[in-house]
């Protein structure tokens, strides 16, 4: 874990409530994708970011939920804010987390991610194609209305680029025309595998999701430690 200074380049709107935030760092940064940052507001007020980006990449990219009434993430991005508008810097620690990507593991992967939870298993998923990993690899991303889908066409490339890679968007509460999947992330999984003992599986988002789809993925045959969330050390 390294703190360093970061510029705020830009920050832009991925829906009404998602923002993107790109910061680029005054040194070089480590980190494993798949981990996260801690944002520092004070010294002793820090709040956990996953990273969407990848090491390979200059610029340390951030999706940050804000919705009204949400006072801890809206701290959050009005920190930022001020720091873009002024032109200040701001202090990250960088490399944190124990559910990074792990590239020497040769099972097949599924990533599972509700809302914002997505930027952690966007990390992973470039990862995997960067390395050109060629094996099958399932990209859940459970919403609760299609409109939260911000990242839709780049992976529906993603998967296009990889006849083993698979991208399933699932909303919770769909509209009339939407065409996919529908319902809670983690039971489209549940549907889709008769055993999950093979895979090694990436969680992230609310946490109460990351509790129930550990222990329903545990019975379907999923082992413990093959199964990796920063949520899990919270609940
Ligand atoms: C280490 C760490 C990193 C974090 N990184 C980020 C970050 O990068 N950006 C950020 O904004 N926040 C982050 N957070 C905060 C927190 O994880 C997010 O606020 C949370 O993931 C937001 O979810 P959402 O509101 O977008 O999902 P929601 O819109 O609430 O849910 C999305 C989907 O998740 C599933 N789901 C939701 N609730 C349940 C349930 N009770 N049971 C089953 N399935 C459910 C459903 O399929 C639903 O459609 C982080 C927290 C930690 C600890």
């Amino acid at each position: 874990m390294n703190t360093i200074s970061c510029q705020v380049i830009a920050i832009s709107a991925l829906t009404p409530v998602v923002s993107k935030v790109l910061l680029q760092p005054a040194q070089p940064t480590s980190y494993t994708p798949g981990q996260y940052l801690q944002l520092c507001l004070t010294e002793n007020d820090k709040r956990p970011f996953s990273i969407a980006s990848i090491p390979a990449q200059d610029l340390l990219e951030l999706h940050i939920g804000a919705p009204a009434g949400d006072n801890w993430s809206s701290a959050a991005l009005q920190h930022l804010q001020q720091a873009f508008a002024q032109g200040l810097s701001v202090q990250v620690e960088v490399g944190l987390g124990h559910a990074g990507w792990r590239q020497d593991s040769a099972r097949p992967v599924i990533l599972l991610a509700g809302g914002t939870g997505f930027s952690y298993v966007h990390s992973i998923a470039m990862a995997l194609a960067a390395a050109s990993q060629d094996k099958p690899v399932f990209l859940y991303w459970g919403v609760r209305q299609e409109d939260a889908l911000y990242y839709q066409a780049e992976l529906q490339q993603w998967a296009a680029a990889n006849a083993k890679y698979r991208f399933i968007p699932v909303v919770q509460e769909p509209g009339a025309n939407w065409q996919g999947r529908s319902g809670l992330v983690h039971e489209a999984v549940l549907q889709d595998f008769v055993s999950l003992e093979a895979y090694d599986i990436y969680i992230a988002g609310p946490f109460a999701m990351a509790g129930v789809a550990r222990e329903a993925f545990a019975e379907q045959g999923a082992h413990r430690e093959q199964m990796f969330a920063d949520a899990f050390a919270y609940i």
